[in-house]
């Protein structure tokens, strides 16, 4: 992973073969794709801080691990101290570091995890699992007044799906591997595990459960909370283990504990998930709605419905209209609203710039998909919608994963963008969302900058669905965290007060910290740190996070 952006050098975004891009681009939040773009500082520009490792701690965990794998690298340490938020990618290019950690260490198993942990609480030091470094919630950075040593755990070597349960669908997987490492190793018996984040080319096992990650088919496959089922994780002093059952009635959940828990109650060091054959067939269909109410409303009956598609998601107008800006000169969506099917729409009385694009997919037996694809489409003509085939679903699916790349390039040209999401109650929805836009808007104004705001739904379920809003403005003079500050507290402040939650699948980091006490009472604040102290009472798990 770049140091200062996402995904690997060498491959970037470009809108050379994109030409509405550049003119959206100008028209919404006045920023010219063609003036020069400012490269981030070579790393050697970087003022990076002394490690701060003491001889002991250095000897203690070459001991455990090798000399090799206890590396203090100025490289090691940066890549190793942010997520990928528009926060850390702004504080990284402008050098601004704080407490980077002072090793970082590369364990081969469990075992050395333990005599790890062993050495780090032995040293009073403080110690953060890494796993893909893709978290968007300041989940990874230590606190900026931390005087303990500081040692981040990459789960990297970890990476083998060790077992499959072929009868019970369920694969034991070490909590280091990638999305591709692990579906790689799935695929190679038929099997998948149908978790797809858009950040899967960069996120780890451990991490998704971490941070209670969604994939984009979770409507089919569950989020990661409802596939993980069990778990192994080293903790000060003593490994916790669950068994891997479908259900349990023992107690509060420990299962659900370590969901989310973001490295402050152990190292996740495997996990056993359940696991699915590979369908037969897999189709992403692309429809057209007249707006985003009518919309969503026909995802609320899917969601309703006998249909069980992998996919849920509609783009409102704002999105579509970005979805178009970046198709290609010659192919893709522009094939798809070709005059003919423009002039079929106005003949229909849309207003195109109401126009919602939405993507529902598909898998599993040829028979299942028919008769899926049956039933959706009833609803979708049902609320006004269109369907137009499987071009725009199969470019989006062969797209998702390039996505990400947008923001650093946006961020080389003097843009800010980034992502907020959450979920609320089908009754909640569409209030949150105006709510939600109305103060945006508000805090665009107040910054005296052209902003724009769009939102896609992204999951639904039966009582309700996530909404995942994109935000990006012009940065103005002065500080840009700043001016971020003002637009995402206006975003997660208009979930608190329309009765969604903070974050659907980003989890809480430092970044929604604050709000905990709204989102889940002070009492369940008390709660969870009580947990906290109990299984770390040196504060050694990285401190700081989630409350
Ligand atoms: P890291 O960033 O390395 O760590 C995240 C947190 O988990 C940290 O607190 C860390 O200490 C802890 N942790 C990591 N591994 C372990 C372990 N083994 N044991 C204990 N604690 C551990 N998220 C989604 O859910 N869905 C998406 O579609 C999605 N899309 C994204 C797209 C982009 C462009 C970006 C930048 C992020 C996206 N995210 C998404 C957010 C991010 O990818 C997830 O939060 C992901 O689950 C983080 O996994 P990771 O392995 O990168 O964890």
């Amino acid at each position: 992973m770049k140091w200062w952006g996402w995904g690997v050098d060498g491959v970037a975004f470009s809108h050379d073969d994109k030409p509405s891009l550049a003119p959206f681009v100008q028209k919404v939040i006045d920023v010219d794709l063609n003036a020069p773009a400012v490269a981030p500082l070579a790393f050697e520009e970087l003022d990076v801080p002394a490690s701060q490792l003491s001889e002991d701690l250095e000897k203690a965990l070459s001991g455990v691990l090798g000399a090799e794998y206890v590396v203090s690298t100025d490289l090691d340490r940066v890549v190793h101290a942010f997520g990928k938020s528009l926060r850390d990618l702004v504080r990284i290019r402008a050098s601004d570091l704080r407490r980077i950690p002072d090793v970082v260490v590369y364990p081969a198993n469990e075992e050395q995890i333990v005599a790890v942990l062993d050495a780090v609480v032995a040293a009073d030091a403080v110690l953060i699992p890494f796993g893909g470094g893709s978290n968007i919630a300041g989940s990874l950075e230590a606190p900026a007044d931390e005087t303990r040593q500081v040692v981040s755990l990459d789960l990297g070597r970890l990476n083998k799906v060790l077992a499959i349960d072929e009868e019970s669908g369920l694969a034991q997987i070490q909590a280091g591997a990638l999305g591709p490492d692990l579906e790689q190793q799935l695929g190679e018996r038929g099997w998948t595990l149908g978790h797809f984040p858009d950040s899967f080319t960069h996120s780890s096992l451990g991490g998704w459960i971490a941070t209670r990650s969604s994939g984009m088919q979770s409507d089919k496959y569950g989020d990661i909370a409802d596939i993980t089922k069990a778990l192994r994780v080293v903790q000060p002093g003593r490994t916790l283990a669950t068994r891997a059952v479908p259900v349990t009635s023992t107690g509060p959940s420990v299962r659900e504990m370590i969901l989310g828990s973001e490295g402050r109650l152990g190292v996740i060091t495997e996990a056993t998930v359940q696991v699915h054959r590979k369908p037969a067939k897999r189709v992403v269909l692309g429809y057209f709605f007249p707006d985003w109410k009518r919309g969503v409303a026909a995802m609320r009956a899917i969601s309703a419905s006998d249909a069980t598609p992998s996919i849920t998601r509609i783009s409102d107008a704002r999105e579509t209209a970005f979805s178009f800006a970046t198709r290609k000169s010659s192919k893709g969506f522009s094939k798809f609203m070709s005059s003919a099917l423009i002039a079929v729409l106005k003949k229909r009385g849309w207003d195109l710039d109401q126009m919602c694009l939405s993507f529902i997919g598909y898998e599993g037996s040829e028979e299942h998909v028919a008769r899926q694809r049956k039933l959706v489409k009833k609803i979708v003509s049902d609320h006004g919608g269109i369907g137009v085939g499987e071009g725009p679903g199969a470019l989006y699916d062969q797209k998702k994963f390039d996505t990400p790349y947008i923001r650093d390039f946006l961020l080389d040209r003097g843009a800010l963008a980034d992502v907020s999401e959450t979920s609320a109650a089908w009754s909640k929805l569409m209030p949150l969302y105006d709510t939600t836009v109305e103060r945006a808007n508000k805090a665009f104004a107040q910054l005296g900058v052209k902003g724009y705001i769009m939102c896609h739904l992204s999951h639904s379920y039966h009582s309700g669905a996530c909404l995942y809003f994109t935000f990006a403005f012009k940065a103005g003079e002065g500080d840009p965290i700043a001016q971020y500050d003002v637009v995402k507290s206006a975003v997660q402040q208009s979930f608190i007060d329309s009765a969604g939650t903070l974050s659907h699948h980003h989890a809480v980091g430092t970044e929604h910290s604050r709000w905990m006490g709204d989102d889940i009472s002070e009492a369940g604040v008390q709660m969870v740190s009580g947990i906290f102290s109990v299984v770390d009472p040196g504060r050694n798990l990285n401190p700081g996070k989630i409350v």
